[in-house]
């Protein structure tokens, strides 16, 4: 086992999530920590209703609207349980009230077949296309004839976080609410969110800590929730209560709200749109040159965010793994349903960090084949 030594600097974190944060909102936290502006205490010492809180989740909320051009007719809210309390949370607000009807999936990866199999519990789930055949190498196929339009919603995952897919475009879904699961790529491209009922996404991959998410819905679709429906997991009651039901993670707030301020500094997400494809274009070249390297999933529907890859040997890869650890490129280690490697690119990735993994996969491709 080689032995990393002690790093004096911040290495390179390529995991898909918690993934690493810009480095200049880490600074602002540490700053602030003890004495939040002139406060005398910490940002995760005061109450969720005091005004410097509030005003905190107000700004973040704007700047969301302000950087992805919402609609004024989404609500923004922030809500609990990550990514996946969601998959419960989204049949229960969208398709068990008094209009009770199937929610239509698409099966496109892990997340969205586990969402899938979350909704079963709450309504009648029919998944209308998977690439489950081909080890979710790809998007699958979707015609609009197979979208029912009595269905409540329409549930895909964006970006394919494991098998490092995407969709390009998004369905055409008539009058059914198309429903995203954004969590790993969330603010990486534009999107017109007109297309959307509702976007969701877990903050640990774009935004900020684990543990919360944030969803973006459509305002219209608020207020048919099924009776059993835990009051915590009431969209339209959180909406009400300006994501202030209960106590809430009032440091993920405060840290979204940093990493959209970074975010609005480097351009918006234009800017990052045109570097986050630079830095995938990289990674790619690599992968499609080389006869060492191959990628998983096919070209038409990579991930700009998500790059898995494999040597030509599982030996290799775990060699790979384990040089690539000891000089600063951490975590590139694949999912276990798909092994080999994965770099996951976010956001706060600099150029700098794909390119020194450049260079070691030439490099490791030089020594080893
Ligand atoms: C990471 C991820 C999740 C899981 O998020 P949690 O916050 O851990 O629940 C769900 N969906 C996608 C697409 C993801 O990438």
């Amino acid at each position: 086992m080689l032995e990393r030594s002690k790093m004096t600097d911040r290495i390179y974190n390529f995991g898909a999530g918690p993934a690493m944060l810009p480095e200049p909102v880490m600074q602002q936290i540490q700053q602030e920590w003890l004495n939040f502006q002139g406060m005398g205490i910490s940002i995760i010492e005061i109450s969720h209703r005091t005004k410097e809180f509030v005003a905190i989740l107000d700004a973040a909320k704007s700047l969301f609207r302000e950087l992805t051009g919402l609609p004024d007719n989404y609500r923004i809210l922030f809500v609990h349980g990550g990514a996946r309390m969601q998959f419960s949370a989204l049949p229960l607000n969208f398709a068990g009230g008094v209009a009770a009807k199937k929610a239509l999936y698409v099966e496109s990866g892990n997340f969205a077949s586990l969402a899938a199999k979350e909704a079963q519990a709450f309504c009648h789930v029919e998944t209308i296309a998977s690439s489950a055949a081909t080890d979710y190498d790809r998007i699958p196929e979707l015609k609009s004839e197979q979208i029912d339009q009595n269905a409540a919603y329409l549930h895909i995952t964006s970006n394919n976080t494991l098998y490092g897919t995407r969709w390009q475009q998004f369905p055409e879904t008539g009058n059914v609410p198309l429903i995203a699961d954004m969590t790993s790529e969330i603010l990486s491209r534009q999107i017109d969110y007109n297309q959307f009922g509702v976007v969701y996404a877990g903050l640990q991959k774009n935004l900020g800590p684990s543990g919360m998410a944030m969803v973006i819905v459509r305002e219209d679709l608020l207020g048919d929730v099924d009776k059993k429906t835990p009051t915590l997991l009431d969209y339209t009651q959180c909406d009400k209560d300006n994501s202030l039901t209960n106590t809430t993670n009032t440091f993920a707030i405060y840290v979204i709200k940093l990493v959209l301020e970074w975010l609005k500094k480097q351009g918006g997400i234009a800017a990052i749109e045109t570097l986050n494809q630079q830095k995938a274009a990289h990674l790619y070249q690599v992968i499609d040159e080389s006869e060492f390297y191959r990628g998983i999933a096919h070209p038409e529907d990579r991930s700009i965010m998500n790059i898995p890859f494999k040597t030509v040997s599982a030996e290799l890869d775990a060699k790979f793994l384990e040089e690539a650890d000891a000089v600063g490129l951490y975590a590139l280690k694949g999912h276990r349903n798909v092994g080999g490697a994965r770099a996951s690119i976010y956001n706060p990735m600099p150029l700098a960090g794909v390119d020194k993994l450049v260079s070691f996969m030439v490099e490791f491709e030089r020594k080893n084949s």
